[in-house]
C-alpha cells in the first residue's frame, strides 16, 4: 500500500529475505514466519512448531548466534539448520565511544548500505537510539540525515538486529527483567519510522515480546516528523510512546524546518496527537523542539507553543533540543539564556519543558548529526573531484 506523503516511502518486499549465499536470516521473522519458514524447508507441521518455539527462545532470550549452542535441539539437526539458515547481526564497520560514554556504531547491511545506532548511558537508564531507514526521504533543513542521498528502508531484521547487537556489546544475555544497562529504546536514529511502518512495527513487536527481548512498551518511544495518516495505526498496532518533531509553531517556520508540514499542517498534526490511542496524563506525548537562534526561539514562539498544546488539551511535555551543528548547516544554536527563558515560559504555561543535554557531539552521535561516514567520504571525494575540475578549468 503506498503511504500518502510528501514523497512516497521506498517500498520493500514483505517476503522473508534470502541472503546472497542462499540462506535465510532468521532474525526479524515474526513467530508465524519462523514456523512457516521451517515448514517450507521440509519440517512437518508438528516439528516446525516445536523447533520454531525453541529457536525463538535461543535467538531472542539467550542471544545465540550458532545453532551448535542450542542444547535442546538434537545435534544431528544442527548442520541441517546451519546449511539453510543464519542468525545474523548487522555488520560493524566502526564502533566509537564519546568522552561522555555515548557509543556510536556504524553498521553495514548485507547489500552494502550503511546506517548507525547510538547508545546513551545515564545514571538511571541506558537508551538505544535505533535507525529505521538508511538516510531519510524527508528533508528537514536542520537535520544532517535529511541531506543523505541514499535511502532504503531497513528490514525488520536490521531494525531488531540493532537491539541484538547492543545486547551483545553490553553482554546482556540472557534477557533479564532486572539490572539491565539497555533499558530504553528510541526510534530516533536515521529515518522516518512511519514511512517504514510494517518493518518498524514487526521489529518493535519482537523487542516487546515477553519471551524474548522483553522491553516494555512504556520504555520505547517512536519519534515522527508528523506523518499524520499513520499515527493512529502506530498507536493501535504498536502502542509505544509517541514523540513528535514539532520545531515550529507557525506555518511559515514549520514549512521551512519540517517540509512535510506543507502536506500535514500543524493543526492536523495536533488533532492526530489528541486522538493518539494510549496517550493520557500518565503517558504524555513528547513534543521535540530544536532551538534555532532567531528562527523559532522567541518569547512569542514559546507562548504560541503553550497556546497550541492547551487548545488541543494535549497531555504533553516539551523536549527542548539545543541544535547540534554539522558542517554546512544553515542554522546556529540558540544562546543558553534564550533556551532557559523559552523553557521557563512553557513551564509557566503549565507544561514541563526540560532542555535535553546534547550527548556524543564529539563523535557526531547527537540528534540530527547522524550521516554515515561512508556517505561523508563520498561527499569528500566529490568535493575533491570538484576542486580538481575547477583547477583544470582555471588552467
Ligand atoms: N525522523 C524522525 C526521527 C529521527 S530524528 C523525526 O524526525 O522525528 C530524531 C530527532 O532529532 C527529531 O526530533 C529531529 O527533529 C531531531 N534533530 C534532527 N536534526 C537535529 C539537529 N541537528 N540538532 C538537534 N536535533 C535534531
Ligand atoms: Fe528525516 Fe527526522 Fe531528519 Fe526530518 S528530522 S530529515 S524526518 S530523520
Amino acid at each position: 500500500m503506498p503511504i500518502p506523503g510528501h514523497i512516497d516511502p521506498v517500498p520493500v518486499p514483505r517476503d522473508v529475505p534470502v541472503r546472497a549465499d542462499g540462506r535465510i536470516d532468521l532474525i526479524g521473522l515474526t513467530r508465524d514466519q519462523l514456523r512457516e519458514t521451517l515448514a517450507g524447508a521440509g519440517l512437518d507441521a508438528k516439528q516446525a512448531k516445536l523447533r520454531a518455539k525453541q529457536l525463538w527462545h535461543w535467538i531472542y532470550n539467550r542471544g545465540a548466534t550458532e545453532f551448535a549452542a542450542m542444547t535442546d535441539i538434537a545435534k544431528t539437526m544442527h548442520p541441517w539448520l546451519a546449511e539453510r539458515f543464519v542468525i545474523g547481526r548487522p555488520g560493524v564497520v566502526e564502533a566509537q565511544q564519546s568522552t561522555d560514554g555515548t557509543r556510536k556504531w556504524l553498521l553495514k547491511s548485507d547489500d552494502g548500505h550503511d546506517y548507525e545506532m547510538v547508545f546513551i548511558p545515564d545514571a538511571d537508564r541506558g537508551t538505544l537510539c535505533v535507525s529505521s531507514q538508511v538516510g531519510c526521504t524527508l528533508t528537514c533543513s536542520f537535520c544532517h540525515t535529511g541531506t543523505m542521498r541514499l535511502v532504503r528502508n531497513l528490514t525488520a531484521g536490521e531494525i531488531v538486529g540493532q537491539v541484538m547487537l547492543a545486547r551483545d556489546a553490553l553482554s546482556e544475555w540472557p534477557s533479564q527483567p532486572e539490572g539491565r544497562l539497555l533499558t530504553n529504546i528510541v526510534m530516533m536514529g536515521m529515518g522516518e519510522p512511519l514511512y517504514n511502518f510494517d518493518n518498524v512495527r514487526d521489529a518493535l513487536k519482537l523487542v516487546m515480546d515477553g519471551d524474548g527481548l522483553a522491553l516494555s512498551k512504556r520504555r520505547i518511544t517512536l519519534s515522527t516528523s508528523g506523518i499524520v495518516p499513520m499515527m493512529e495505526r502506530a498507536g493501535v498496532e504498536i502502542g509505544v510512546n509517541l514523540a513528535v518533531s514539532l520545531h515550529g509553531v507557525t506555518k511559515d517556520v514549520r514549512d521551512e524546518l519540517v517540509p512535510i508540514n506543507k502536506k500535514y499542517g500543524i493543526e492536523a498534526l495536533l488533532e492526530a496527537c489528541a486522538a493518539y490511542p494510549g496517550a493520557n496524563n500518565a503517558r504524555r506525548i513528547t513534543f521535540e523542539y530544536v532551538m534555532l537562534k532567531d528562527k523559532n526561539d522567541s518569547d512569542d514562539d514559546a507562548r504560541e507553543l503553550v497556546r497550541l498544546l492547551r487548545k488541543y488539551k494535549l497531555p504533553a511535555k516539551v523536549n527542548l533540543i539545543p541544535f547540534n551543528p554539522w558542517p554546512g548547516a544553515p542554522y546556529l544554536c540558540s544562546d543558553p539564556d534564550r533556551i532557559r527563558r523559552f523553557s521557563n515560559i512553557v513551564f509557566e504555561g503549565g507544561i514541563s519543558a526540560p532542555v535535553r543535554t546534547p550527548r556524543g557531539r564529539d563523535i557526531d552521535a547527537a540528534c540530527g548529526q547522524l550521516k554515515t561516514s561512508a556517505e561523508k567520504k563520498k561527499r569528500a571525494d566529490r568535493d575533491r573531484e570538484a576542486a580538481a575540475l575547477a583547477a583544470v578549468a582555471v588552467d
